[in-house]
């Protein structure tokens, strides 16, 4: 009898999900970013050319209304470039070339992150998983700041990395609701409105652990991105 929990099953069964995924919703694209230094600028400036040839930008309400309706009301299909972590090249290296070719970039920002006095971020991403290959800022800020974030949801989308990019679903009750509900607070002093989108370090679907989509929900997140989906929790 095969053992349903085994990593070969639970990889077969997500790639059937995700091609289901795809079926049902195939005019949305997610592409990933996580560090992006000024050295792969070139890099970073042929794909958005590309993508903005093939794709149209998606905002908040643009997505909203595609997962309401299941219709996608552009000629051409959307995409979403994903900036993971909240790092302060977001700003210098990626949001000017996004504003080169209309492109709408999500930026899912981990608020601890931002939070570390400048002196203690390097120390701060090698305890908390963010990858820091490069050493471009030599006055040691390599999150965004709250002024840059500011900018950015002027056009663009700040969404939740929650606060200190762990797995929420095995810390006690008051760390849950710190990474979940405290940093959508974050947002809310420092933006000064809560913002609509929510995803946890790895990944996890709105529905695997019921005491972070309780958490969730008293959040007030209307989007809950993971690996294979986006979910709309409610209009
Ligand atoms: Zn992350």
């Amino acid at each position: 009898m095969p053992n349903i929990m085994s990593p070969r099953l639970d990889f077969n069964s997500s790639v059937a999900d995700l091609a289901r995924q795809m079926e049902r919703h195939a005019m949305i694209r997610v592409v990933n970013f996580h560090n992006t230094s000024r050295a792969r600028q070139t890099e970073y400036r042929e794909q958005f050319a590309r993508l903005s040839r093939e794709f149209s930008p998606v905002n908040e309400p643009d997505l909203d209304r595609y997962l309401a309706t299941g219709r996608w009301h552009k000629a051409k299909p959307g995409v979403i470039p994903g900036f993971y972590e909240g790092y302060r090249n977001g700003y210098d290296v990626i949001v000017p070339l996004l504003e080169e070719f209309g492109l709408v970039g999500w930026f899912f920002v981990i608020t601890g992150f931002v939070k570390t006095p400048p002196g203690e971020q390097v120390e701060y991403a090698r305890q908390h998983d963010i990858g820091m290959k490069t050493r471009e800022y030599v006055d040691g800020r390599y999150a965004l700041s709250w002024s840059e974030l500011r900018e950015i949801d002027r056009k663009h989308v700040v969404a939740s990395h929650a606060r200190s990019h762990m797995l929420i679903a095995p810390l006690d009750e008051a760390e849950q609701e710190s990474e979940v509900v405290g940093s959508q607070r974050d947002f809310q002093e420092n933006l000064g409105h809560p913002v609509r989108t929510f995803v946890s370090y790895g990944g996890p679907a709105y529905g695997t652990h019921a005491a972070t989509d309780a958490l969730i929900t008293k959040a007030g997140y209307q989007f809950v991105f993971s690996n294979l989906k986006i979910q709309r929790l409610r209009g």
